[in-house]
């Protein structure tokens, strides 16, 4: 679509569209046009203007009158605009629409006569007009337009016209105070104040300023009683939406000079005021100081104010009921809105970097510590939200703090999710390196040798992991977000490290039960060993079994018995020692020494199963019978002689060996003749043993009943086919001693 275009003074077109600068804002900027289009530039001419960043520090100013009454040659010499003006020769409409321009005389070097800043001056097409002729649609519609947004309405009027209540601009009055009731119907509470400024245009002088200004307030007041008023406010008073000043200006063409020197003063009552709160402000001699009160202010912070004017103006064309509130909040809405979308690009910049690498880590599963987390947080989160409040705070305030909870919201969601992630890797990141660092030292503990404490590494360990997680924890801290908080966190941290910390433990022990068993182990080959060898020797200290002594062969299991119970009574005490160095609780303990007695069991088993290999049994069972056999009772050897009764000897040294056999066959206590109490030494399984702990452990017949193996079974050390074999065996080998013997005694004889 084309631009649209103005024709300007000088009949050059000058383009309302692209290309921005101040040059096509000679005449201002038609901010609605014959058409009653609104035009879209409005905010790039305040942004030219350098008025947008206002905030509320700017007026807004319009003009009523009839058609050719001087308008736009009082706003030009007031304000130093440059709107256009009839020329004298052809005498048509020039204003169309509605124009605005901002006044150029601010700047004044007379102190006393100083504007206030940022006024914006709005020249408002006339009535009554040839060129428009009865329609008073455009006349009503520029009118609501004007009391919505200005503070002060300059109702422009002829000397001559006053008093004439049929004239055109009394009813042109009559259409700002219906307008008015209508527009401020939806907000009776809050209706805000505009000032009626009347400038009598060509005052001859002859009736005082005074006497006019009573004239014209009494004319208002009969159209104000003439109107009908809606429901609810048939009793309002026109003063109660108005405030009044007047002023009069000499003729411009018979008393230039004089004209000019009286706009210039009327131009510095273009000031700030204040109402003295002592007197009714009807009249403008009770306004001290400028005109500007700020109860006439609309409160629409300037950078607002294009897309409020636009708002207001599209309501008007579609003839739809303005409501101010509504649009003050539907702007404020919009306003915060793109405000809150300017703070986040500056938020985004900051943060999606360390979102893009928490993102990254978690999905790689590696615990990146996003170093200058806490400080980008911190300062983001304070800028943006002191951004947004810096530019928002000045619209509709319910509107503005939802609006500021919604930014707090969106950008604590993400903060949040941050520092949880954050969190989540100082979690892993911390276990991870706990246990590496218990790990480490129990090493360096063994390298030493030395008798390190399990339960003081963990300790210390534990200590510093926690103060780590806490500084790291505490430097992502955002104040004043709800969600800055990690205590249950930290609760998380502090109960995996013990959970860890019993797994390592639990690891310990195992280690610390293997090493028990070995030395077990190792005392019971020594141990044990050495009660089978004194098998081989067939005197042993004791007496022949008819001597009713018992021989020392007849208590091998009781002393093996007792070696092995009191070897592994001496390992569970190291056991419990050491165990209690890692703060092991007394569940742990017992489950350790009920492996410990079952393992140690094993151990025995498999000696004595070593120990009655054939070989090995057989050896032990001939030297048995030697030693019986070649010494005498003294320990003598003998040297046979033919005379000897060798028969005897031998056959009472070979029942005496043979008595071994089933002795060794089965583990019998000599004192009770039953198998050993291994039921009740090992004890019942304690309570909190677990699957695991039981996974490497063999059945033990007469205790795991389950197995179906019996005590018997498992005491049984020689099956019956193997002693049998024995005895054959060992008779073989004693015939040939005995044989050889006796060879030797006769031989002796022949020598
Ligand atoms: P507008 O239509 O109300 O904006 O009026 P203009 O400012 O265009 O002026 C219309 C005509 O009135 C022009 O020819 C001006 O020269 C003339 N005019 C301007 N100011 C005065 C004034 O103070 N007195 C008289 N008599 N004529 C004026
Ligand atoms: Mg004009």
């Amino acid at each position: 679509p084309t631009a649209p275009s103005v024709m300007t003074a000088n009949g050059h077109f000058a383009s309302t569209g692209d290309s921005p600068g101040s040059e096509k804002y000679e005449h201002g900027i038609q901010v609605v046009d014959e058409d009653k289009v609104f035009n879209p530039n409005l905010m790039s001419y305040l942004s030219i203007q350098k008025v947008l960043p206002a905030g509320f520090n700017y007026h807004l100013i319009s003009v009523f009158g009839s058609q050719s009454t001087g308008k736009s040659t009082l706003l030009n010499h007031l304000f130093g605009t440059e709107f256009n003006v009839m020329s004298e020769m052809e005498r048509r409409q020039t204003t169309k629409g509605i124009w605005m321009a901002k006044n150029r005389k601010e700047h004044a070097d007379d102190q006393a006569r100083r504007m206030a800043e940022n006024i914006l001056v709005m020249d408002v097409e006339g009535t009554d007009g040839r060129e428009r002729g009865e329609d008073q649609d455009f006349e009503r519609k520029s009118a609501l337009f004007a009391l919505a947004t200005s503070e002060v309405l300059i109702v422009n009027i002829w000397e001559h016209q006053v008093g004439l209540y049929q004239g055109a601009n009394m009813g042109l009055l009559k259409t700002v105070f219906e307008v008015n009731l209508q527009l401020f119907l939806k907000d009776k509470t809050s209706s805000p104040r505009s000032l009626l400024f009347f400038v009598i245009r060509d005052h001859i002088g002859t009736t005082p300023l005074a006497n006019l200004q009573a004239t014209l307030v009494q004319d208002l007041q009969r159209i104000w009683s003439s109107i009908s008023k809606p429901s609810g406010l048939e009793q309002s008073k026109i003063e109660d939406y108005f405030d009044f000043a007047f002023a009069a200006l000499p003729h411009k063409i018979l008393q230039p000079e004089k004209f000019v020197d009286e706009v210039t003063k009327l131009g510095a009552r273009f000031r700030e005021g204040y109402r003295d709160p002592k007197k009714a402000a009807f009249h403008d001699q009770e306004i001290d100081g400028g005109i500007f009160l700020p109860e006439y202010h609309r409160r629409i912070p300037a950078d607002g104010f294009p897309v409020y004017a636009e708002g207001i103006w599209d309501q008007i064309v579609n003839n739809k009921d303005l409501d101010l509130p509504t649009q003050q909040e539907l702007l404020a809405q919009f306003r915060c809105d793109e405000i809150s979308r300017e703070v986040m690009v500056a938020f985004d910049v900051s943060i999606t970097p360390f979102e893009t690498k928490q993102a990254d880590a978690a999905r790689l599963g590696k615990q990146e510590a996003l170093v200058g987390l806490g400080d980008a947080m911190r300062s983001s989160r304070m800028t943006a939200i002191k951004d947004f409040e810096t530019e928002a705070s000045r619209y509709h305030k319910g509107v503005y703090s939802l609006k500021r909870s919604e930014l707090l919201e969106k950008i604590d969601t993400r903060l949040k999710l941050l520092f949880h992630g954050h969190l989540n890797a100082l979690h892993k990141a911390g276990v991870d390196s706990f246990s590496t660092a218990v790990t480490m030292s129990v090493k360096n503990g063994q390298k030493k040798g030395t008798n390190y404490d399990f339960a003081q590494i963990v300790e210390q360990e534990k200590t510093a992991a926690l103060k780590a997680y806490e500084k790291q924890a505490q430097s992502v801290l955002v104040e004043g977000a709800a969600w800055s908080e990690y205590s249950a966190e930290l609760s998380l941290f502090r109960k995996e490290l013990d959970d860890v910390s019993t797994r390592l433990r639990r690891e310990e022990m195992r280690r610390l039960a293997a090493r028990v068993e070995r030395w077990v182990k190792s005392r019971l080959a020594e141990s044990v060993g050495l009660e089978f060898n004194k098998l081989g020797s067939g005197r042993g200290g004791s007496g022949a079994p008819e001597s009713g002594e018992k021989p020392s062969e007849q208590d091998l299991w009781d002393r093996i018995w007792n070696v092995f119970t009191s070897t592994v009574g001496d390992a569970e005490t190291r056991f419990t020692e050491r165990a209690a160095s890692f703060d092991a609780s007394p569940e742990e303990v017992e489950v350790g020494l009920w492996r410990l007695r079952r393992k140690s069991w094993g151990v025995l088993r498999a000696k004595i199963d070593e120990e009655v290999m054939e070989g090995n049994i057989l050896l032990k069972l001939r030297e048995n019978f030697e030693d019986k056999f070649r010494y005498d009772e003294a320990g003598v050897p003998r040297i046979w002689r033919p005379t000897d009764d060798i028969e005897g000897i031998y056959t009472k040294a070979r029942e005496s060996t043979l008595t071994l056999i089933p002795l060794l066959s089965r583990f019998r206590l000599s004192s009770t003749s039953a198998p050993p109490p291994i039921d009740a030494w090992i004890g019942n399984a304690p309570a909190s043993v677990t699957p695991a702990d039981e996974e490497d452990l063999t059945p033990i017949g007469g205790v795991d009943e389950d197995e179906g193996k019996s005590l018997e079974e498992e005491m049984t050390v020689l099956g019956d086919a193997k002693r049998q074999d024995l005895s054959v065996r060992f008779k073989k080998m004693a015939d040939g001693v005995y044989v050889e013997a006796k060879r030797g005694a006769i031989g002796g004889i022949t020598q």
